[in-house]
């Protein structure tokens, strides 16, 4: 993955921070986006990496699904690579205190500023209720970067202006109560993180049943890519359109240079049908996530070494959290 990766405040190592909401099912479109450039990040400075559940409840009202995503991102942010020596992993709610300073952050946080994200008019436009959670769900996300002292944040385009927003509210928060209370977190910006498309060519999302999930059953996957890929009539011995196949979008992540390049050519040549396009598709995912799918088995195998990663995680995080949390109570007069 190419970053602009932006230089640290100090000398010190540069800290990341990102946080996955559990929202089911993981598709490969979280896995290229999100998992896989965090895995990638965690060997460049130190990684704070959480399970944004506080984050979920804003559009989720079932504990037991909340309890079962958050359990099964955690083995899943596991299986596809993310070191627990290298990464610290928790969850946010061990973390209270990140709802302490979410709201000392919402005491300089002016209404206008949230009400200009587009990320709560455009869930209110699917459809999701209008509660305050979802619209101060930015000054949240700003306490979740500040607590850990975050030099960096991995963004997508959805959440740049989330960030602008914690930009600003740490800059307010300097202006009023100490210059130096807060560093103002730099967005990497990935160039070389493509929006994956989805088996319908729209953008890959679970809420258009167009996903393909990252660990899912090898006869059920198989199918859904066969049946969910929509082809044209073009005779199997005729060459075959290559623009916008949604079949060599998906194949150049999972195969190797040559491999694509191979299928490239079947496509421009003719005498290969979709059939066999597909086949080579499902064999390409298939065996991309292989050691993924084998740590996962010894994963779920073994919870207890999970609860062990989360535990430790969420200490070391509480630790950084209490003593940000300090500086900033006696900085604002609550100490
Ligand atoms: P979501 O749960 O849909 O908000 O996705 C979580 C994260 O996964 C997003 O912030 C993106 O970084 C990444 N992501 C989701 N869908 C895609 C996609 N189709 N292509 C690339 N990245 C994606």
């Amino acid at each position: 993955m190419l970053c602009l990766a932006p230089t640290p405040n100090s000398n010190s190592t540069m800290r990341f921070l990102t946080g996955l909401q559990p929202s089911g099912q993981l598709h490969i479109g979280n896995f290229f986006g999100a998992i896989l450039p965090a895995v990638q990040l965690q060997h460049q400075g130190e990684a704070f990496y959480f399970i944004a559940n506080y984050h979920a409840m804003t559009t989720m009202a079932s504990p037991q699904t909340l309890r079962e995503n958050t359990r099964s991102l955690a083995v899943d942010f596991l299986a596809c690579g993310l070191d627990p020596q290298k990464a610290v992993f928790f969850e946010q709610s061990a973390v209270p205190e990140v709802n302490e300073l979410a709201w000392i952050l919402s005491t300089v946080c002016p209404m206008g500023l949230l009400e200009r994200c587009h990320s709560y008019k455009e869930k209110m436009a699917r459809g999701i209720a209008a509660t305050h959670a979802l619209f101060a769900y930015p000054a949240l996300m700003a306490a979740d970067i500040l607590l850990y002292n975050s030099d960096a944040v991995p963004v997508g385009k959805d959440q740049k202006q989330h960030l602008e927003v914690t930009r600003d509210l740490a800059g307010k928060m300097n202006d009023t109560f100490g210059p130096d209370l807060f560093k103002l977190p730099e967005p990497i910006i990935s160039e070389s993180t493509a929006i994956v498309p989805g088996l319908d060519g729209q953008k890959m999302s679970k809420s258009y049943g167009n996903a393909l999930p990252i660990f899912g059953d090898e006869k059920e996957t198989r199918k859904l890519i066969n049946k969910k890929i929509i082809t044209d009539t073009t005779p199997l011995e005729a060459p075959k359109p290559t623009d916008h196949s949604i079949i060599l979008a998906l194949y150049k992540l999972f195969a190797s240079p040559q491999d694509y390049d191979t299928m490239l050519a079947r496509h421009r040549s003719g005498g290969f049908g979709y059939g066999q396009f597909k086949k080579d598709l499902f064999e390409a995912y298939w065996e991309y996530f292989r050691s993924a799918r084998e740590k996962r088995a010894w994963l779920l195998a073994h919870p207890e070494y999970v609860d062990d990663v989360l535990s430790a995680g969420a200490s070391r995080a509480r630790e950084e959290a209490s003593q940000t949390l300090s500086r900033v109570r006696r900085a604002v007069g609550l100490a």
